[in-house]
């Protein structure tokens, strides 16, 4: 093995980051992560990491499960690839879609794999269109999304997706995709003196009024993540979602959950749309499908499309290499066991997700917390100047990155999007850990407003 140096240097000389400013990261020099077990992380330093985020909200059922890591080692001798195009197909990829529908909610049978929740999103484009040319409707093209919504990094994806700063490379969205915006009660409401419920079923009637602006008939699809994850863990009112499945289903206009960080326990249900109460025609997901161990994403296809794609459709002309990968679907197939045999969505529901709301709740104490969110083990806490006015910080400031600092310095990871500090710890946590986690954040909270204050 190399030097912390040795590694950064050649990191710097050959591998372009994702969402990385390459320059600063040279002069830098990246965090080298060696390995993990359970919540924990070790960098090449050897210091031990309490890693909040699971990794990027995929790792649910913790590092070094060996039930994936010998499902997969299985798999690659048995059979290391074979495609599911041409009317073939292979164990794991079967066996994973009837796993998948089993926890699927009622009237959702059917899987489309792919590589990732990206490639999942840009299927989502194409069935939707599909769908509506099917009805003899192929002027309904038109997606709705949400600013500060995150669906991937494709064309489609960051098309679908609400990052402004994202659009703005590559010339973005591509044609028949426009944004509402977000159920943010904190920057949308709060100033309008509106309770949480009243704001939300304002932020839905958004959706209604861009429908009527594009004209119902050319709309084909709404998409949204039930909790936005990327954009800040965006916990909506809980008012919210049934009413955009009201406007939506009056307009006869198919509803997207983008499952790809809610899925598979995150929010105490196995569906983020079921603890949001919403009923999706298509719900996209990935990261928890394999806790990340190796790339898998994809679309659950309710009855609704799957019957117009399967008796009127014809070939679907669309599909990746790795649609059904084997070795991919095994691992997520020994990951869905494993949840179950751990019951780990009831300990979300149940214990750790109501523990963690607890835990926050507390940390509203501290001077730099305006607000805390969680749903689930997803969690955000929002830094602010002033507690007793809600006024933020300037954002040249960079409080959540001075924040995220002292997170790394002192072993946790937690992410910054804007002022707001967030978590997705692994869904395996116990209430013990979550006790240290917050430990954790709240030296990093203290150091952040010395930091002010010097
Ligand atoms: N959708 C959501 C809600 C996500 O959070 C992400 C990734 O963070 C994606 C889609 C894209 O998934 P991938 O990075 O696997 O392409």
């Amino acid at each position: 093995t190399r030097s912390t140096q040795a590694w950064q240097a050649a990191d710097a000389a050959h591998f372009l980051h994702p969402f990385t400013d390459f320059k600063a990261l040279g002069a830098k020099g990246a965090r080298i992560i060696e390995r993990a077990d359970n919540i924990w992380l070790w960098d090449s330093e050897g210091q031990q990491i309490l890693d909040a985020m699971s990794g990027l909200w995929c790792v649910n059922v913790g590092y070094g499960q060996t039930a994936l890591i010998d499902a997969a080692t299985e798999q690659l001798r048995q059979l290391p690839f074979y495609n599911a195009f041409f009317q073939t197909a292979t164990p794991p990829a079967i066996a994973l879609a009837e796993a998948l529908a089993a926890i699927a909610p009622p009237g959702f049978q059917h899987v489309f794999f792919a590589g990732s929740g990206s490639e999942g999103n840009d299927t989502v484009v194409r069935m939707v269109r599909r769908y509506w040319d099917l009805q003899g409707q192929p002027q309904r093209q038109h997606i709705i999304s949400r600013w500060n919504g995150y669906h991937g990094s494709t064309m489609a994806g960051a098309s679908l997706g609400g990052m402004s700063y994202m659009h703005a490379q590559g010339g973005l969205p591509i044609p028949g995709i426009s944004h509402i915006q977000q159920p943010y009660w904190w920057d949308h409401g709060r100033a309008q003196g509106l309770s949480r419920e009243d704001f939300g079923l304002v932020a839905a009637r958004w959706l209604e009024d861009e429908i009527q602006r594009l004209g119902p008939e050319n709309v084909a699809a709404f998409i949204g993540e039930p909790v936005q994850g990327a954009g800040g863990v965006i916990v909506p009112p809980a008012s919210y979602w049934p009413e955009i499945q009201r406007i939506a289903d009056r307009h006869g206009i198919l509803v997207v959950a983008d499952e790809v960080i809610c899925g598979f326990g995150r929010t105490g249900n196995w569906w983020g749309s079921q603890t949001q109460g919403f009923r999706p025609d298509l719900m996209t997901f990935a990261k928890g499908v394999t806790s990340g161990y190796i790339p898998l994403g994809g679309v659950m296809v309710g009855e609704r499309v799957a019957t117009a794609l399967i008796e009127q459709g014809g070939e679907f002309e669309h599909g990746y290499t790795y649609s059904g990968h084997p070795v991919a679907c095994a691992v997520g197939l020994a990951n869905l066991k494993l949840i179950q045999e751990l019951k780990l969505v009831e300990h979300v529901r149940e214990d750790v997700g109501p523990y963690l709301a607890e835990q926050f709740a507390r940390l509203k104490d501290h001077p730099l917390v305006g607000d805390a969110e969680t749903c689930g083990l997803m969690g955000a806490l929002l830094l602010v100047k002033d507690r007793v006015r809600g006024t933020a910080f300037a954002p040249e400031q960079g409080v959540g990155m001075v924040c995220r600092g002292h997170c790394f310095g002192n072993g946790l990871i937690m992410r910054a999007v804007g002022d707001r500090m967030i978590i997705a710890p692994p869904l395996v946590i116990t209430r013990a850990q979550i006790e240290e986690l917050v430990h954790r954040i709240r030296r990093a909270l203290d150091l952040t407003l010395a930091d002010l204050h010097g």
